[in-house]
């Protein structure tokens, strides 16, 4: 949260620039390994690359239609029929934005009224609070709760009034990892039809699933298609976070009501990588399954590394965010924990307490970005390592 700034305008008030910004500097700034934001540290596929350089000389390089170009969306429903078999339309529900931030942000302004309440599962991606406060509506939080990070129906059922115009649903969950299961799903469906509810979901860890668990779209449940607003991104997917190509599906009026919202906030873009992740999509299953193996691996030694460094840490289920308890090693608070922790061992990482609203909840949880080079990965936990008591900081 930022000072207040006598030029921005109320509903933003509050917000000061993402901590990931703030991290990244910190780990420019002095050397360290950066595991604050979640960005991966090798390119995605040779091929997906080779068809951004073709894309750009072959001349893709004007103004792509305001709803992505025709062979996106086309990759978009057969990926969504691939994988989960939901019938998707290219030409009327699909909608491709900068990224899956655009199609979030758009998706607010475009679906809530001012004083509308948006039900978020806590902790969450801060980016939900400022499409939410752009919007002028309300966020109303559930909680995932620790250990096992589930939640209580009824905290759900309890935050859902008059206001309530819609539940934003992000599964696999940054920052805790958390897959959501069928049950789960279906106690939020369940609720969302009783009180006539639209869904949005932020499913951009889709890929990103360890443990044989499944992905299940919320779009995919009985009578939730025809409420649900599903948005993704080939950032997370493929390996190209700078791309900033994503997209949302959904019932036709609710695309078109996004698109409205959309074209005025960048109107269009990414033209040539919007042909190179047709090819993204296209990959052969092979290539989804190499890639979660992979990170589940990492994830593996990564997490090993936390416990044998002393931090509590549950290993997520999906995701390349791994939170760890910086309690069982003497600390109490994860900002302060945080700003140090580069000078202290050459590590940059994330305190979860900016991703609650609860002062209390996140203050000893920390998050880790797994998604590096097993060896920077080796080092980091190295590094770490030395901050247990009577190791010594190097
Ligand atoms: N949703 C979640 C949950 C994320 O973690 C991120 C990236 N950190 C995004 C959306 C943003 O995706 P994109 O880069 O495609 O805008």
């Amino acid at each position: 949260m930022g000072e207040r700034n006598p030029h921005l305008v109320e509903r933003l008030q509050g917000f000061g620039t993402t901590i990931f910004t703030e991290m990244s500097v910190l780990a420019a700034r002095t050397g360290a390994i950066n595991l604050g934001q979640g960005f991966p540290d090798a390119d995605g596929p040779d091929e997906v690359l080779e068809a951004a350089v073709a894309a750009i000389r072959a001349g893709h390089n004007q103004y792509p239609p305001g709803t992505g170009i025709p062979a996106l969306r086309r990759a978009v429903a057969d990926h969504q029929q691939r994988f989960y078999g939901l019938e998707v339309d290219p030409d009327t529900e699909v909608l491709v934005a900068a990224g899956a931030s655009e199609a979030i942000a758009a998706a607010m302004l475009a679906l809530v009224e001012p004083g509308d309440e948006v039900v978020v599962f806590e902790p969450y991606f801060d980016h939900y609070a400022t499409s939410i406060a752009l919007a002028g509506g309300r966020r109303r939080v559930v909680r995932l709760q620790e250990p096992d990070l589930h939640f209580d129906v009824a905290d759900l059922e309890a935050v859902i009034g008059p206001d309530t115009r819609l539940i934003l649903l992000n599964s696999p969950h940054n920052p805790t990892g958390k897959v959501f299961d069928a049950e789960e799903l279906g106690h939020i469906a369940a609720l969302a039809i009783e009180h006539d509810l639209l869904v949005v979901t932020d499913e951009v860890y889709e890929h990103l699933i360890f443990d044989g668990l499944p992905h299940l779209p919320l779009a995919s449940l009985p009578d939730m298609a025809e409420r649900t607003l599903t948005i993704s991104s080939a950032g997370k997917s493929f390996g190209f976070t700078g791309w900033k190509i994503g997209w949302a599906h959904g019932p036709a009026e609710l695309v078109s009501a996004v698109l409205v919202a959309k074209q005025s906030l960048t109107y269009v873009s990414g033209g040539p990588f919007q042909h190179a992740v047709v090819t993204a999509l296209g990959l052969g299953d092979a290539y989804f399954a190499e890639l979660a193996d992979d990170l589940q691996d990492r994830r593996d030694l990564f997490c090993a590394g936390l416990e044998a460094a002393g931090f509590g840490s549950h290993p997520p289920s999906g995701t390349y965010f791994a939170t760890a308890d910086i309690r069982p090693l003497g600390y109490e608070d994860g900002v302060e924990f945080c700003l140090a922790l580069p000078e202290r061992c050459g590590v940059v990482a994330v305190p979860s307490g900016v991703f609650y609203d609860d002062e209390v909840a996140g203050r000893h949880l920390v998050r880790f970005a797994f998604c590096k080079q097993p060896e920077v990965l080796t080092e980091a936990v190295e590094r770490l390592a030395t901050l247990a008591p009577g190791r010594g900081a190097r």
